[in-house]
């Protein structure tokens, strides 16, 4: 792989020179009018120390002509860019901190400014001094969405929940409704964090909170669910259960042991098997194949759970779902055919235990942790259970 400081300086730079013709020409074009503007000789000395890395040298030229002539700013925005995306932070700010020292600095381009010089601070991770500019932007130009959104995205880089829902809260209220999804995970955090006080009231009104932000959030409909789990309010849980299997089948598996537990609770082994047989029409994966079969055990007895997989199995060949016949067979073989069963079985563990449990949608990270914000793409509710599909 090429290191990019073996790379020659112009490289980096093309996107610039170009980005100074087309201003050129742009400028040329629309004076043709009145009279055909030259840009000053000093550009050109700046040009060519940039060429030569005399970084230093070109910055005290630009940062000079920029006081005579503020139309180059856009240029000096894209020196910034240039910089920070070639990872020297440092410059970037030099540039960007020399526009604001500027007194002449026009008040149409200082919120501009602030926003560069911000993500500036955001690159070298100052997650402070980012969030007191975005403020000062805010000063300026109260109406400032991207001010908003970074602020936004800072606070829940530092789980600062409560000020990340204020600001998201606002935008949403000016019509972002996009960020409705993202309020509601803040408010399952602050769920999750009164659950982990034992606030049980607390938890209810911010998982309340997430639903009204976002009606098919799965987490909040967990949180719920598991809330009324824990005050032993069963049918309210399998409500909740329920309306996670018509919002995301994906997710069913998550919660399958839960709502037949529920059901279990209610006595109504009646009601689970319709339950159960009804979900199988629109979902086929095998794990809840397998939870299936062990209900079906347990209220009609073995044989008719045998039965119940190896029809499926014939239907829909797979390995977790022989690893599940396996396992009702050994219980039943003789001696010899136990270990034979018993040498499949570990060899299809085996074959299966690099199978990642969830995976995310967005990027294609994969875990055995079921994550609602993703770790490698930051996403939230991208990570998914990886769905074994029975056809
Ligand atoms: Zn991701």
């Amino acid at each position: 792989m090429t290191n990019l400081s073996e790379l020659p300086t112009w490289i980096f730079l093309l996107p610039l020179i170009l980005l100074v013709l087309l201003w050129f020409s742009r400028r040329r074009h629309s004076h043709k009018q009145n009279k055909i503007r030259q840009l000053p000789p000093e550009y050109f000395t700046g040009l060519n120390y940039l060429l030569n890395d005399e970084h230093s040298k070109a910055l005290d030229i630009f940062v000079k002509l920029v006081e005579t002539d503020w139309d180059l700013v856009d240029t000096h925005f894209a020196l910034g860019k240039i910089y920070r995306k070639n990872g020297e932070i440092d410059k970037a700010i030099k540039i960007h901190q020399g526009l604001i020292a500027r007194p002449s600095l026009p008040e149409e381009y200082r919120s501009k400014v602030l926003l560069e010089l911000g993500y500036d601070y955001l690159g070298a991770g100052w997650f402070d001094r980012a969030e007191g500019l975005f403020k000062e932007v805010l000063i300026h130009d109260a109406s400032s969405e991207v001010a908003k959104r970074n602020l936004i995205l800072i606070y829940q880089q530092e789980k600062e929940w409560r000020k990340a829902i204020e600001f998201a809260v606002k935008l949403y209220s000016e019509g972002a409704t996009d960020v409705g999804p993202m309020i509601s995970q803040y408010y399952c955090e602050l769920a999750e964090i009164a659950r982990s006080k034992g606030d049980i009231s607390q938890l209810a009104q911010d998982a309340k909170q997430a639903l009204h932000y976002d009606e098919g959030s799965i987490r909040a409909l967990i949180l719920l669910a598991d809330h009324e789990m824990e005050k032993q309010h069963y049918k309210q849980a399998v409500y909740y259960f329920e309306r996670i299997e018509q919002r995301d089948a994906e997710f069913f598996p998550v919660v399958i042991d839960r709502v037949i537990n529920c059901y279990h609770r209610t006595g109504d082994p009646g009601k689970l098997l319709s339950y159960l047989a009804d979900v199988e029409q629109r979902h086929q994966s095998l794990a809840m194949i397998e939870k299936h079969a062990m209900v079906i055990e347990r209220y009609k007895g073995k044989e008719a759970a045998i039965e119940y997989l190896t029809d499926r199995l014939r239907k829909f060949p797979d390995l977790k779902g022989m690893q599940s016949l396996i396992n009702y067979k050994s219980n039943q073989a003789d001696s010899a055919e136990l270990s034979l069963l018993l040498d499949l079985k570990s060899a299809l563990v085996k074959i299966q235990k690099d199978d990642a449990e969830f995976q995310c949608h967005h990027c294609g990270f994969q875990s055995n942790t079921l994550y609602w914000l993703c770790p490698s793409c930051q996403s939230w509710a991208e990570v998914k259970p990886t769905m074994i599909e029975a056809a």
